[in-house]
C-alpha cells in the first residue's frame, strides 16, 4: 500500500486516546473507567479473556456504540463530537464481519468503496487492496462460497478500502484453522508496517508474535499496559527460583521457610546427585538470592544450582488476570453515575 497516502504531517501524536471510558448496561459495567493511548504507527494488542470488555471498547472507539462516560479521540477527533471525521480514519473489522454473502468479493469491495466515498483511482486502489490481502484469485467468487480464512481476509480488505491510517481488528483469527491463522497474522504484521493497528484477541500468542505493546483488560478494567517485555517484568514480583541444595531436606526446608522475604518453599520430586531440587518463591520486590546463598553457606549446605522459574507470557497473563480478580473481590463500588447520553450527537 502507498505509504505517501498515509503520511499525515499535521496528525496528533496519538492515534487513539481513551480517557476514563465507562460503558454500563443496566447495573453492569462492561467497561469500567479505562484509559489508554495508542501512538501513531504502533501495533497494540488488546488482550483479555472473553467478556473482558474488548468489543465494547472497540465499538465505542469506532463509533458504533455510545459510552456512558469518558472520552475517546481518534487522531485528535472526539468520536462523539466529530464522529464523521473520526470514522473516516478507521478501517474496522468487527468480531462478526459485515459480509454480504450473496455478493461477489468484487461487488462487495466496490460497495465498500462507494460507502466510504473514496476518491482514489478505483481499479488501482481495489487491485492494491486485493493484492495486500491476497484475495486477487477469488474476486469473482460469491462470498458465501469462500472458506472462513478467505472471508476473514475479505473482511480485512474491506477495512483497508479507503486506506485509513488506523486499522482496528476485533478477534480476527477466531474460527480459523492453524494455517489460516498464520496467514492472517502475517497479513496483520505487514499492515503494521504502515498503519497504526489495534488488535483485539483473547489469545496471547497472537499479540506476542504481532504487537509492540500489550494492553490487558479483565472485567472492564485495564490490568496491564506495557511493552511486551515489560509485562513479563511486571509480573515478576513474587519471583520463583528452582534451587538445587545438598543437605537434609526437612531441615533445609524449615530453615528456608523461616527466612524473611521467603514466601514459599516446596521440595520437588526431582534430584540432582545428592542435591534435592526446591522451588522457592520470594515476597514481592525481594531478591532472595543473596539471602539464600549466605543462609545455606552458614549451615554447610552447598547450593549447587539456582535458576529463575521460566515464566512465559501465558503464565504471566493468567497471573495478572487472577491477581486482578482477587483485588476486585469485596471492593464496594460507590460512584456517581455519569452519563454521556445527554451529549448531543453532532455531525452524523
Ligand atoms: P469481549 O469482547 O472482551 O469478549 P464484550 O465487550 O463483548 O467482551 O463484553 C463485555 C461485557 O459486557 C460482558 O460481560 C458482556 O456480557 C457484557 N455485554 C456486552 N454487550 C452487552 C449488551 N448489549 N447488553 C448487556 N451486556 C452486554
Ligand atoms: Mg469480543
Amino acid at each position: 500500500m502507498d505509504k505517501e497516502q498515509n503520511a499525515r504531517v499535521d496528525g496528533a501524536e496519538y492515534m487513539i486516546e481513551v480517557d476514563g471510558l465507562v460503558k454500563r448496561y443496566g447495573q453492569k459495567y462492561a467497561v469500567d473507567d479505562i484509559s489508554f493511548r495508542v501512538k501513531r504507527g504502533e501495533v497494540v494488542g488488546f488482550l483479555g479473556p472473553n467478556g473482558a470488555g474488548k468489543s465494547t471498547t472497540i465499538n465505542v472507539i469506532t463509533g458504533f456504540l455510545s459510552s456512558t462516560a469518558g472520552t475517546v479521540r481518534v487522531d485528535g477527533h472526539d468520536v462523539l463530537e466529530e464522529p464523521t471525521a473520526a470514522k473516516r480514519l478507521i478501517g474496522y473489522l468487527p468480531e462478526q464481519p459485515p459480509l454480504y454473502v450473496d455478493m461477489t468479493v468484487d461487488e462487495y469491495l466496490n460497495f465498500a468503496y462507494e460507502l466510504k466515498g473514496c476518491e482514489y483511482n478505483r481499479k488501482k486502489h481495489l487491485d492494491e487492496v486485493c493484492s495486500v490481502t491476497k484475495i486477487a484469485d477469488v474476486r469473482g467468487r460469491l462470498i458465501k462460497n469462500l472458506s472462513k480464512g478467505y472471508r476473514q481476509r475479505v473482511g480485512i480488505a474491506q477495512a483497508l478500502v479507503g486506506n485509513p491510517p488506523l486499522i482496528i481488528l476485533d478477534e480476527p483469527t477466531v474460527g480459523l484453522d492453524p494455517k489460516q491463522i498464520i496467514e492472517v497474522r502475517s497479513l496483520i504484521r505487514a499492515l503494521g508496517e504502515n498503519h497504526t493497528v489495534l488488535l483485539s484477541t483473547h489469545i496471547l500468542s497472537e499479540v506476542q508474535t504481532v504487537c509492540d505493546r500489550i494492553v490487558i483488560i479483565n472485567k472492564g478494567k485495564i490490568i496491564a499496559d506495557e511493552k511486551k517485555e515489560d509485562i513479563v517484568r511486571v509480573a515478576e514480583d513474587g519471583r520463583a527460583y528452582t534451587a538445587k541444595i545438598c543437605g537434609p531436606s526437612r531441615e533445609v526446608t524449615a530453615m528456608l521457610r523461616s527466612r524473611s522475604g521467603v514466601r514459599r518453599v516446596e521440595r520437588t520430586a526431582e534430584r540432582d546427585g545428592d542435591a534435592h531440587v526446591y522451588v522457592i518463591e520470594s515476597d514481592p520486590g525481594v531478591d532472595i538470592r543473596k539471602t539464600l546463598f549466605f543462609a545455606l553457606a552458614q549451615n554447610n549446605w552447598p547450593l549447587v544450582g539456582l535458576e529463575p522459574v521460566g515464566e512465559n507470557l501465558e503464565d504471566v497473563f493468567i497471573k495478572l488476570v487472577d491477581r486482578s480478580d482477587v483485588k476486585k473481590q469485596g471492593r464496594e463500588r460507590r460512584r456517581p453515575v455519569i452519563d454521556n447520553s445527554d451529549i448531543e450527537r453532532k455531525g452524523e
